[in-house]
């Protein structure tokens, strides 16, 4: 398994950053958790990150117009980027697809699964390097 992965995890709740962190730390990836958007941007300016973990509901900037903003930039447009979004708001799924997110993982997390679904949108997105043209201009 692939095992040091930088992961940003973009989240303003501390227990949930706590918990994320502490799941895929356990898992073998490298965290780094961004309060707001303004700190993930500063957290991107350093590299980009293999994976995004984007909660929707930020202070500030919220996650889906981080999302817009990151997809629509060349730097940072071929991060996956994957919505954390809470049990209840179904609406918010169909909106952060819309927003560029790959998917969604469901709040709470479930530490059970997490680590593997971070795994799965990782594949996802390394199956799709080279035969992905959606980033060129149109
Ligand atoms: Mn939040």
């Amino acid at each position: 398994m692939k095992g040091d992965a930088l992961i940003l995890v973009v989240e303003d709740n501390e227990a949930n950053q706590l918990l994320a962190r502490a799941v895929l730390e356990l898992e073998g990836f490298t965290v780094e958790v961004a309060g707001s958007a303004v700190e993930a941007r500063e957290a991107l300016r350093d590299g980009a990150p293999a994976l995004i973990l984007m909660d929707i509901q930020l202070p500030g900037e919220d996650g889906l117009s981080l999302t817009r903003a990151l997809k629509a930039d060349p730097a940072t447009a071929a991060i996956p980027v994957v919505a954390l979004t809470a049990h209840a708001m179904t609406g918010d799924r169909e909106v952060a697809l819309e927003a560029g997110c790959a998917g969604y993982i469901a709040k709470p997390i479930d530490t059970r699964t997490f680590g593997f679904e971070v795994r799965q949108f990782l594949a996802r997105a390394a199956a799709r390097t080279g035969e992905d043209h959606t980033l060129v201009a149109s």
